[in-house]
């Protein structure tokens, strides 16, 4: 089985010992890894991150949440970064008002940015969406309007009349652990309905652990399977099956080459 992780915080403190983390990946099935950061430093740090290991790639951006504090240099940080031969998205970014209503207007002009870069770029977007489906709707509907969107609605929580939209605009839809969560019925039925190929499959570690490891300890790329086998369940398909499918259409969004370690202790 050959599973791809469409987005993990790897630069996060908690995975200190990547080498570690990474085998345990590998020994799961988790073959490749799109490490996405949320900010300027965190950028530079994936992009370190992915040349290290020849299974990680990265995405570099500026989160919404934290974006009200960014410099411009830091946004020119970003684009120069860009044309690392190990960056593979921009991201991520997006809205979110459930951590900050009042800077929601930056927010929206670096969403804007991130957007018009993946067009000039041609690299996917890692889209985050909290409590603003109307804004995210918006905001996609009138970047789509200028020219075509590739990219992904990451850990998505959306209803399926909005996971449609995004379908025609060109989108990817990515599950977390969180479609395994017991209450979340409903965003099994949005997973149930989305294309074979434009579906993918997310950890967001260290956040977001799938049942049965929920609360219990943070979420890695190892864990992946959980919300495979969960997806694979509601989509009536082997759990075999459904790792090909997501892994092909990471492979394919992401232009990733075709079979490479997680983890380079192997070639050593
Ligand atoms: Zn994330």
């Amino acid at each position: 089985m050959f599973l791809v992780d469409t987005h993990a915080h790897l630069d996060d403190p908690q995975f200190a010992d990547l080498a570690a983390v990474l085998e345990r990946a590998h020994d799961a099935g988790v073959m490749q890894i799109v490490c996405v950061a949320t900010d300027r430093a965190s950028s530079c740090r994936v992009v370190q991150i992915a040349e290290g290991f020849p299974g990680v790639f990265a995405a570099v951006g500026i989160h919404p949440t934290v974006c009200h504090q960014a410099q411009e240099k830091d946004w020119e940080r970003i684009q120069e970064l860009t044309r690392s031969p190990r960056v593979v998205a921009l991201g991520e970014t997006g809205l979110d008002r459930y951590w900050d209503e009042g800077t929601i207007g930056v927010q929206e002009f670096f969403f804007q940015r991130h957007l018009e870069l993946s067009q000039q770029t041609g690299l996917p977007v890692v889209i985050h969406m909290r409590d603003c489906a109307a804004d995210i709707e918006r905001v996609l509907g009138q970047a789509a309007a200028t020219g075509p969107l590739r990219g992904v609605m990451h850990s998505y929580s959306g209803d399926w009349r909005l996971a449609k939209r995004c379908l025609e605009w060109g989108l990817h839809i990515s599950f977390s652990g969180m479609v395994t969560y017991k209450k979340n019925e409903w965003l099994r039925e949005v997973a149930r309905q989305v294309p074979d190929d434009r579906l993918l499959v997310e950890t967001d570690a260290p956040y977001l652990p799938p049942e049965p490891q929920r609360g219990r300890r943070p979420n890695e790329p190892a864990l992946l399977v959980h919300t495979a086998e969960c997806l694979a369940r509601v989509r009536n398909v082997s759990v075999a099956e459904l790792a090909d499918q997501t892994a092909r259409n990471a492979r394919q969004l992401f232009r990733l080459p075709d079979i490479c370690p997680v983890s380079n202790s192997s070639s050593q």
